[in-house]
């Protein structure tokens, strides 16, 4: 899947009832629901990004409730080019989980995965139990980058998959060769992503 050249595999990864389907819903179909989460009938959905003005697809793979049981399968994480790891900021515990989480997805799939994590239910803002200065420090120490989320609001939903896919396309880029020199990659002010595919003409020489 992933070796096609515009599409992506992301993983969701965190707890039970931290909100990784609704996030998933929300964000792929604008469907969300207090209620009853709906159950996904595909392993995963797919989602175009505009990059730059290049598409680019996520695959968002969704577990069918397993990681309760800690029994994510090989299936799941093969060949994922990067994971979005969702925790509840109201719930210390399934904060604490995302460590584990992101050891298992190491050890799987390799030390290169690129990662993001969320603070879901980030509408639940006074039953907070996970700082920002934790989160941070974590994603800090795992090379991530953290963004607070709501699945109930949309809060930040399409800027933490852009983000993700702005550090996969990078990479892979990167990977076949072409240059991503100065002026590449992820340009924090215009949040866009600049993709240098050739090299730039050479300039003639002014030498006699
Ligand atoms: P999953 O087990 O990680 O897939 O979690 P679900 O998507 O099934 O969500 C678990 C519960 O949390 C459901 O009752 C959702 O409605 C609720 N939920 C999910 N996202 C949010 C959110 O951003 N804010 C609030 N307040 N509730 C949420
Ligand atoms: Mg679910």
């Amino acid at each position: 899947m992933s070796s096609s050249t515009n599409r992506y595999k992301v993983v969701l990864l965190g707890e039970g009832r931290v909100g990784k389907t609704s996030i998933l819903l929300r964000y792929t179909r604008g469907e969300y629901n207090d209620k009853q989460v709906s159950t996904l009938q595909a392993s995963y959905l797919d989602k175009g990004v505009r990059l730059n003005g290049e598409e680019v697809v996520l695959s968002i793979w969704d577990t069918a409730g397993q990681e309760r049981f800690h029994a994510l399968g090989p299936i799941y994480y093969r060949d994922a080019d990067g994971a979005l790891l969702v925790y509840d900021i109201t719930d210390q515990s399934s904060f604490e989980k995302v460590r584990t989480w992101i050891k298992e997805l190491r050890k799987i799939v390799g030390p290169n995965i690129h990662l993001t994590i969320a603070g879901n239910k980030a509408d639940l803002e006074k039953h907070r139990a996970v700082s920002m200065a934790e989160a941070q420090s974590l994603a800090d120490s795992v090379n991530a980058v953290h963004v607070l989320t709501s699945a109930k609001t949309d809060k930040n939903l399409s800027e933490v998959f852009t983000k993700l896919a702005m550090k996969m396309v990078s990479s892979r880029v990167g990977k076949r060769g072409s240059l991503v020199g100065s002026g590449s990659g992820p340009d924090r002010q215009t949040n866009r992503l600049v993709i240098v595919d050739e090299p730039p003409p050479q300039t003639k020489s002014k030498c006699c």
